[in-house]
């Protein structure tokens, strides 16, 4: 089973691409630590369970009541938190490189909130209030429709059957460093990081 375990993906850039809205150091931390941590304890959870290595880390947040009960709380946080920041590091590139959504997903922002200024502000907002640790999520939901959610600590909207367009971490860890107690700020800047041709990708494909 050995060749089955989660690994840590790379970064697609250098760890000070990001800068000056997120440090070296945070990235250096946020990867070579937190990430690498939640695949550890993926890895570690299922150990017990080693058939459960067949199964994608998708798999498994989409199906948690079939996880064994013994680990699910385990899986839930690491094989979110490992999905979760695979995500994160692929939708983010150089301030300034990223474009701006386009086509049929910049269509989708204008119809559901009206413009993508409105939807910024909404997601900011829906960050900012996440008490404690968590996620803001752009998603397309149940019934097909754009929805801005937010998710405590590692969940992820597809334990819940959405599909995930893009989302943002407002875990302390991911800007305490930089930016203090201000979530706001870091919210605000995070926004000339966004890889849109990542997330013009992944709307066409979900
Ligand atoms: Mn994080």
């Amino acid at each position: 089973m050995e060749n089955k375990k989660h690994t840590l993906p790379d970064l697609p850039y250098a760890y000070d691409a990001l800068e000056p809205v997120i440090s070296r150091e945070i990235m250096e931390l946020h990867h070579d630590k937190h990430h690498a941590g939640y695949v550890k304890n993926l890895n570690d959870a299922l150990d017990k369970f080693p058939e459960l290595f067949e199964k994608t880390v998708e798999e498994l947040l989409m199906n948690l009541s079939e996880v064994p009960e013994e680990i699910r709380t385990a899986v839930r946080n690491n094989a979110g938190g490992h999905v979760n920041h695979s995500m994160f590091w692929e939708i983010m590139i150089s301030p300034g490189a990223g474009g701006a959504p386009a086509g049929a997903l910049a269509e989708e922002i204008n119809k559901s909130f009206g413009s993508f200024e409105y939807f910024q502000t909404k997601f900011n907002d829906a960050g900012a209030k996440r008490f404690g640790s968590g996620w803001v999520w752009l998603v397309k939901n149940k019934t097909g429709e754009l929805e801005i959610i937010s998710t405590a600590n590692q969940d992820n909207p597809m334990s819940d059957g959405h599909k995930v367009i893009m989302g943002n971490d407002v875990w302390e860890h991911a800007y305490y460093l930089q930016y203090k107690n201000v979530r706001m700020d870091y919210l605000k800047a995070w926004w000339s990081v966004v890889n849109w041709k990542k997330v013009n990708e992944i709307f066409d494909k979900i």
